[in-house]
């Protein structure tokens, strides 16, 4: 049973493929080499989630465990209040993470392999660094334990964001109604591309995970491209592209990279057209 949910994401970017293949929503050429990449990230985010828990998690639980500062179990509020509120402050905190990620220069090293699809699909999701996933389990898990967060909540938000995060970056023609609609409540595809946007300053929004409240809070939110679809360019932005989109060329990108974080980008862009 836990091998099917640690390849529970690989199925499902197997069944979302096959719509991709018949519904595009923009005309992207199938490259063998480039799926397989993709499936090499995914399945060495599989390893570490099988080898992480077995490893640093017991550790790491008793180091914070002693500077736990609530247990939202014990708060008196109903228990269905409880998992909305944990449910909501998992994706805050992954919001900020993200948003982390793209100004910090270290952090920007291990996420900007993430961006550096041209052509995004729901396989994308399966690309990040596994130092990025490392860290990224080490400030969530560190954050459940300081809040004492239940174990339920953190399994349902885990498979939601694993399902959300597939159909997100998936490359389907959803009707128009259902994306006008569910764009209110959670992240569509639509929204989530201009994430992945070649410009950096589309690229430096919509940060959100499943929810985009927090991106309409804190005014990084962006409706719609500056470009229609035909036209819209997916990738890391110019002056860093150039990157080999094979398993060792992206590996080697937190190291070798020549840019330490988006803001310089903005920087270069704004000397080059001054
Ligand atoms: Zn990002």
């Amino acid at each position: 049973m836990a091998y099917f949910f640690i390849f529970l994401p690989l199925f499902i970017v197997a069944l979302v493929a096959t719509f991709e293949a018949r519904l595009p929503r923009f005309t992207s050429p199938f490259k063998l080499s480039h799926f397989f990449t993709l499936i090499a990230f995914g399945l060495m985010g599989i390893a570490l989630s099988a080898i992480l828990p077995l490893t640093v998690q017991n550790f790491l639980i008793r180091l914070v465990a002693p500077f736990q500062i609530l247990s939202i179990p014990q708060l008196p509020i109903p228990n269905w209040v409880g998992f909305i509120l944990c449910f909501l402050l998992i994706d805050f905190a992954n919001y900020w993470l993200h948003r982390l990620s793209h100004w910090v220069p270290a952090l920007w090293r291990l996420h900007k392999i993430h961006h550096a699809d041209k052509s995004v699909s729901a396989a994308t999701n399966l690309l990040h660094h596994p130092a990025e996933l490392f860290f990224g389990y080490l400030v969530m898990l560190t954050f459940f334990v300081l809040l004492g967060m239940p174990l339920l909540v953190i399994i349902v938000y885990g498979l939601a964001n694993q399902i959300h995060g597939i159909l997100v970056h998936s490359n389907i023609n959803y009707p128009t109604k259902l994306n006008h609609w569910l764009k209110y409540l959670v992240f569509t595809p639509d929204a989530h591309r201009i994430h992945h946007s070649v410009d950096i300053v589309e690229g430096n929004s919509n940060f959100g995970q499943i929810l985009p409240f927090w991106d309409v809070a804190f005014g990084t939110y962006q409706e719609s491209a500056a470009l229609p679809i035909s036209q819209f360019e997916m990738g890391l932005s110019h002056p860093e592209q150039g990157v080999a989109f094979s398993i060792f060329g992206l590996l080697a990108l937190p190291v070798f990279s020549s840019t330490n974080n988006q803001s310089e980008n903005i920087i270069q862009v704004k000397d080059s057209s001054s």
